[in-house]
């Protein structure tokens, strides 16, 4: 076998799909910087994500077969607590199927109403988007410990000014998933 090693930032997803082929990799925290905006950091410090894709056709009746990737991703990333502003580690443990049609309008249309996510196939598609896509929408909205391991603050918590080792300000998840929103527009 003498086969080109396959750029998961330039995939070719019907290739892969035909195939049904997997390729697997980590990236560090820093090569996603959206989802680097959204968190503190990584758990263990500087630990990679790690990530799979494989390939999927299945078969229609008098049709062409469904495009589809099997996507997984696993990471640990810090993020604040907004109860205590401690740090709180949120495991990530992405596994998604994402179907792929040649046609916008109807990646649209079966995007609306099918739970799995469609995509429009193009030519070539960077992985690393969209991992890095499905992990930022896997982040909890509001990142909260089940139980705080300082005690809060007497009064009112959102009154409590953060400790003074508190990191510079984050973007804001809303606008994080804001700009996904308008991704596909761009496109
Ligand atoms: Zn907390």
């Amino acid at each position: 076998m003498n086969a080109k090693p396959i750029d998961p930032r330039r995939l070719d997803v019907a290739a892969l799909a035909a195939a049904r082929g997997e390729l697997a990799g980590e990236w560090p925290l820093a090569a996603l910087d959206r989802l680097a905006g959204s968190v503190l950091g990584t758990v263990p410090e500087d630990s990679p994500i790690h990530w799979q894709a494989e390939g999927d056709q299945r078969p229609v009746t008098g049709g062409e077969p469904e495009l589809w990737l099997h996507l997984t991703a696993q990471a640990c990333v810090n993020m604040r607590c907004q109860r205590c502003l401690g740090a709180l580690a949120v495991p990530l443990d992405l596994d998604r199927w994402v179907r792929f049609v040649r046609d916008a309008e109807q990646a649209e249309a079966l995007d609306a109403e099918l739970e799995d996510d469609v995509l429009e196939l193009q030519r070539y598609m960077d992985l690393r988007e969209l991992v890095e896509d499905e992990l930022l929408l896997a982040l909890p909205l509001v990142p909260r410990h089940d139980a705080c391991p300082q005690p809060l603050p007497l009064g009112d918590s959102a009154a409590a000014a953060p400790p003074a080792e508190a990191a510079p300000e984050r973007p804001h998840p809303f606008a994080a998933l804001a700009q996904l929103k308008k991704k596909p527009d761009e496109a």
